[in-house]
Parts: C-alpha cells; sequence; structure tokens
C-alpha cells in the first residue's frame, strides 16, 4: 500500500485504504460474521482472535481508516457514539475530576449529570469557548481529562482545540474532543494536541442514516487506550459485523459528502443572514460568528453541514416553520445525505441550554436552491 500520509483523505476514504482481499482478490472487504476463531492444535491463537466480542475482521476497515483520516496511532468502533463516548469516561479511575461543555450534545451531557456520578467521576460545565474558563476549571493533579465538543450542538460554538490542549496537559489531564460535526475533513484535532477523538459515525461517518455506530481515535497506545479497549469488549458496546461493514461502505464518500454539505450550508447561512422573518443565523463559516476566527484557523475546506436559524416570532413561529416544509424532513440526527430540521429544544431536556425559537438543520446533498426556496416557503406560511 501506498504511504496513507502522503495521500489526500478523499483518496483514502475512497478506496478505504486500498486492501485487497488476499485469498479472493476482492476490492471490496468480505463480512465476517463469525463470533468465534479456532484455537491452534498447540493451544495457541496464533490468529490473534479469540472471540467476537474483543475482535471482528469486519471491523477493521472502519478502523484503520479512521486511523489514517485522524492522523491517530488506533482507532476503536462501538455500537453507537455515546458506546464510544461512554466509554471515555468510563476507562478513567473513579474520583477524577472532569471539565465538560455547558453546551454539547444533550445525550452526553445527560449521562455525564446522571451515571457519570455514580461512577465516582465529578464532572463539571463550563463555557469551553472561553479559555480563561477553562484554565480556572482545571485543576492541576486532580482533573483528569477535558471534553470538547466543537462546532457544538445546537447552537455550533467553537473550541480552541491547541489552546485547550496545553491548559489540559499542563494540568496532567487528557484533552478529549467529540468530532462528529467537524468530521476528519474539516479538522483533525490529534495534530493540535487532542488525545482522543470521539465520533457519532451514525451521523457523517456513515453519512446514510442507517447505522447507529460510534468510534473513537487515539494519538497514541498507551494504558488509558488499553483501559478503553477493555471497557468496549467489557461492556460489550461492539458494532454488529453489517453495520461495520456498511459504516466503511458510508465513509468511502465522505470528502465528497462533507464538501458539498459545507458549500450548501453556507449558502444557506447567506441567505438567511438578515431575512425578515429570521432573528440570527448561528453558523461558524458565517465572518461575524463569535468563534469564526478560531474555526477559520482550526477548520480546512469548510465549516460544516450544521446550522441553526433563530426565528423572529419565538418558539411557536419555529414550531409552524418546521411543520410548513415540504423537502427538509422533520427529524432529529444530522449528517446524512437528506437534509433534516428540528425544533431542538422540544427534544433536549429541561435543563437544555438552546434557545426555543432555534430551527436545528442538517444540510444534505440535495440541490441548494431547492433547501433555500423550500424554507423561504416554511417560513412564510408560518409568519403570516
Ligand atoms: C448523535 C451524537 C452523539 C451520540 O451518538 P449516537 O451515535 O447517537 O449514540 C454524540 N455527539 C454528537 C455531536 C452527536 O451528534
Amino acid at each position: 500500500m501506498t504511504d496513507p500520509d502522503q495521500l489526500h483523505p478523499a483518496t483514502l476514504a475512497a478506496q478505504a485504504l486500498g486492501e485487497i482481499d488476499p485469498v479472493t482478490r476482492a476490492i471490496t472487504p468480505a463480512l465476517h460474521p463469525s463470533t468465534t476463531y479456532v484455537r491452534d492444535s498447540d493451544n495457541q491463537y496464533r490468529s490473534g482472535r479469540v472471540y467476537a466480542r474483543a475482535d471482528n475482521p469486519t471491523f477493521e476497515t472502519a478502523e484503520a481508516l479512521l486511523t489514517a483520516l485522524e492522523g491517530a496511532a488506533d482507532s476503536l468502533s462501538f455500537a453507537s457514539g455515546m458506546a464510544a463516548a461512554s466509554s471515555v469516561f468510563l476507562a478513567l479511575e473513579p474520583g477524577a475530576h472532569v471539565v465538560a461543555p455547558q453546551i454539547m450534545y444533550w445525550g452526553l451531557r445527560k449521562w455525564l449529570k446522571g451515571l457519570a456520578g455514580n461512577w465516582g467521576l465529578s464532572v463539571e460545565f463550563v463555557d469551553t469557548g472561553d479559555l480563561d474558563a477553562l484554565a480556572a476549571a482545571t485543576i492541576k493533579g486532580r482533573t483528569k481529562l477535558i471534553w470538547l465538543e466543537t462546532p457544538a450542538n445546537p447552537t455550533w460554538g467553537i473550541a480552541d482545540i491547541a489552546g485547550a490542549a496545553e491548559i489540559a496537559h499542563s494540568a496532567g489531564a487528557r484533552l478529549a474532543i467529540d468530532g462528529t460535526v467537524a468530521t476528519p475533513i474539516l479538522t483533525r484535532p490529534i495534530a493540535y494536541g487532542a488525545d482522543i477523538v470521539m465520533h457519532s459515525a451514525t451521523k457523517y461517518l456513515n453519512g446514510h442514516s442507517d447505522v447507529v455506530a460510534g468510534m473513537l481515535a487515539t494519538a497514541r497506545l498507551d494504558g488509558y487506550w488499553e483501559r478503553i479497549t477493555a471497557v468496549r469488549s467489557g461492556n460489550g458496546g461492539i458494532l454488529g459485523t453489517f453495520e461495520a461493514w456498511l459504516l466503511q461502505r458510508g465513509m468511502r464518500t465522505l470528502a465528497l459528502r462533507v464538501e458539498r454539505a459545507c458549500q450548501t450550508a453556507l449558502l444557506v447561512a447567506r441567505h438567511f443572514t438578515g431575512h425578515r422573518h429570521v432573528e440570527s443565523v448561528l453558523y461558524p463559516g458565517l465572518p461575524d460568528f463569535p468563534g469564526h476566527d478560531i474555526a477559520c484557523r482550526q477548520m480546512q475546506g469548510g465549516f460544516g453541514g450544521m446550522l441553526s436559524i433563530r426565528t423572529s416570532g419565538g418558539e411557536a413561529a419555529a414550531i409552524a416553520t418546521a411543520a410548513a416544509v415540504r423537502l427538509w424532513k422533520r427529524a432529529t440526527s444530522l449528517g446524512g445525505v437528506e437534509s433534516l430540521i428540528e425544533h431542538r429544544r422540544s427534544v433536549e431536556d429541561a435543563e437544555s441550554l438552546c434557545p426555543p425559537d432555534l430551527l436545528r438543520l442538517s444540510v444534505g446533498l440535495e440541490h441548494g436552491p431547492d433547501l433555500i426556496a423550500d424554507l423561504e416557503q416554511a417560513l412564510a406560511r408560518a409568519h403570516n
């Protein structure tokens, strides 16, 4: 194989590193549904595989590809983004102090406020867009992990990965990034000093709204990564074989999908900025968006396919707009080929900081002007 460091991410992804099946010469990988592997007659397991809760060759295509795309040392796939994220926390010792964002994927915030406490972790939520606040919350010797999400759901605030890495490392902590929205096409957090990158592979990595999956990539092979690997097989949160196969198929078009979603999201963001029925557009690609300068530094090739609009007329107008779309699909989730619209406050919990007039938009691969026209007519109907 050609050295992956020399190849463009689009090339790496399209060929899933160019592996050819050594037995059949097939150019797409085989599915290995086997739950167990034969032991050698001298009682050894030279294949390195014993049982499929720990090892499955079908995981390896997607994992090796993510490792290359992230410039990582290794990757692991999981049953969901939450299984991946929670493993990072469960690999910490009880008593550890963790710093996490006030605004982040709400399902993980809920898990951190509930189950993480039972595990003995103490979690502090801060404005991770503010490095001074992050530094003030980080306790040397006690803080073991800083968790960031950038851009962060559902208001797309940007956190400075390099700045946070410095704060984490000088306190003896690790830095983990939820990179679901940026994808490795736009940001490679390890290059900015992150130790772990997490993806809900349900979203852009798979990209077709037909697999629930999660992935982690690590900057280095160490005892912490070994514990995370042990949490995966111990807790059993593994991906199914067929899902792993679909995931590697989806990842082959990642670069193209992300590029197109970024272009269309920017078109949509610009079109609705200053619109008579829109209070504000939240998108890191807009020059007056707070964090735009950091986004310019740490996002290459675009600002992502996610944006939100805050409608004039408050919550009722937002819900009425979502009700009036014909093309956008009213659904949760993101990063698929079809565009989704969601009144985000309705899905988050009571502690949500999401503004009630906010509509979250996941821009898919449809023709941009069609998406804009549909949102135009929906806003007009909701505001007449
Ligand atoms: C969806 C999502 C998750 C959770 O992933 P699942 O695959 O649904 O478990 C975590 N972080 C972000 C940013 C997400 O969008």
